[in-house]
């Protein structure tokens, strides 16, 4: 189930492509991200020893980590059908641990933007590592800028009120950057390089914005421990400070307004797009755990999927998920090939995609849990799991009303990105 017939374009190497990938996501991704929710301190998560350094090693080792980075640099270089198709599974295996390896090829992505020989140098050297050595984040929320990172781009991105507490000055040949990422910064507790959201003039707000791909084993750079928080637990966050970092000039890969807000959409873009499809995937699975639950759970005499109550339940499901596939496909799909000539994206529509599939995997979930009965509150069914990861989708990369008014902002300028 999951891989719809009515998608006619997919090729005969899409089809090997998604039954291999399940295989593998089956058999390691889903069930080390059962074992990391279970475990009560999340420091435990990253500790030496812990299912999550094995399943990120195995994944590099199958390059899978290289999807997105140009063949030039030894990337996989995907079609961005299999991208969307990998997300869903992605999903539909461990969402935490689909959004913590999203995000360890962020700062890898910029770089392969930069001229910098360099960071040229650091993407190839992403690409070819199969221990999982170089690992990422996306750094952009703090602790007072939330979801104003967010709407960087509305009527209200110029005011000073709104700009950013990480700072990045220039000095010489170095930007020196000092304050605080919030503990939400998935991978933070442990990621090699981050893709780093700076400030660069407080008294321009938003608008002067900077992207720099950061190595986080720079002197001045400290974390926090690790955050413990409800759903997706497998991924782990936490905080990171600056204090008077400094960093080449050449880190700064968007260091003037319009490149910060093409980078910034592109990201918000691409992030979007693929939270759409990864929380169509856990929508997916909450589905198949129900209806097999469904078919063997007997009372009044017969398995419960013959009363009616729980057929209309796997119904309004399925119909809901295959709603959020169809948009969440052709999104991805769009918004990489924009990207991929170097033209924004529709970013409305992968918020659209984000908030539409995101509300489906809680929705989907819930009813699961309903579908289940007592046995959904218990931690020994992954619907529980489902139920928590979906919840927390729904703030992260955006709070999803946050998203709504943004896209409804955008749709109302009649704007395409
Ligand atoms: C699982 C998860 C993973 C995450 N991963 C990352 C990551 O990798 N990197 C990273 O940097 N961050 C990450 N985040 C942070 C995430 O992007 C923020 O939590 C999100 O943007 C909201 O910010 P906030 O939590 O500060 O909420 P706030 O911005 O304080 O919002 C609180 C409430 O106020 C509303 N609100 C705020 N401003 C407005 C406005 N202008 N108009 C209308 N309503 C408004 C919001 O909708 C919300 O309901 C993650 C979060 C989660 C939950």
């Amino acid at each position: 189930m999951g891989l719809r017939e009515l998608n006619i374009d997919l090729t005969k190497e899409h089809l090997t492509l998604w039954t291999e990938t399940k295989k593998f996501l089956s058999e390691t991704w889903r069930p080390a991200a059962m074992e990391l929710d279970q475990m009560a301190d999340p420091a435990d998560v990253i500790a030496e020893g812990s299912v999550l350094w094995d399943v990120l090693r195995k994944t590099y080792e199958l390059e899978y980590h290289t999807m997105a980075i140009p063949e030039e640099f030894g990337g996989m270089e995907m079609d961005p059908l299999g991208g969307a198709l990998l997300s869903e599974l992605m999903g539909w295996a461990a969402p935490g641990l689909a959004v913590s390896w999203g995000v360890c090829t962020t700062p890898y992505a910029y770089a392969a933007y930069s001229p910098a020989p360099e960071l040229q140098d650091l993407v190839k050297k992403f690409c070819a590592d199969k221990e999982a050595k170089y690992t990422g984040c996306w750094a952009i929320t703090e602790p007072d800028h939330g979801s104003d990172w967010i709407m960087f781009d509305g009527d209200d991105s110029g005011n000073p009120d709104v700009a950013a507490q990480v700072r990045a000055v220039l000095d010489g040949d170095h930007y020196v950057i000092n304050g605080q990422k919030s503990a939400w910064v998935s991978n933070g507790t442990f990621a090699s390089h981050a893709a780093l959201w700076v400030c660069m003039d407080p008294s321009k707000g938003m608008d002067a914005g900077g992207i720099a791909v950061v190595p986080l084993d720079l002197p001045g750079i400290s974390r926090g421990k690790p955050l413990n928080k409800l759903g997706q637990r497998a991924l782990n966050q936490g905080e990171i400070f600056f204090d008077n970092v400094r960093i080449p000039k050449y880190m700064m890969v968007a260091d003037t307004p319009d490149m910060y807000k093409f980078f910034s959409n592109a990201q918000l873009g691409l992030a979007n797009a693929w939270m759409g499809s990864v929380f169509t995937g856990c929508a997916q699975a909450a589905l198949e755990e129900s209806l097999n639950y469904a078919q063997t759970r007997i009372q009044g005499g017969k398995p419960i999927i013959n009363h009616q109550n729980i057929k209309l339940k796997i119904f309004d499901m399925f119909a809901s998920i295959e709603a959020a596939r169809s948009l969440s496909r052709r999104v991805g799909v769009y918004n990489a090939n924009q990207l991929k000539q170097m033209l924004p994206p529709a970013v409305h529509y992968s918020m659209a995609s984000k908030v539409l599939a995101t509300e489906t995997a809680f929705r989907v979930a819930s009813q699961g849990i309903q579908i289940f009965g007592g046995y959904g509150l218990s931690k020994e069914y992954l619907i529980e799991k489902l139920f928590r990861d979906a919840r927390a989708a729904m703030i992260e990369d955006g709070v999803n009303e946050t998203l709504a008014i943004d896209a409804a902002e955008r749709l109302s300028k009649g704007r395409n990105v």
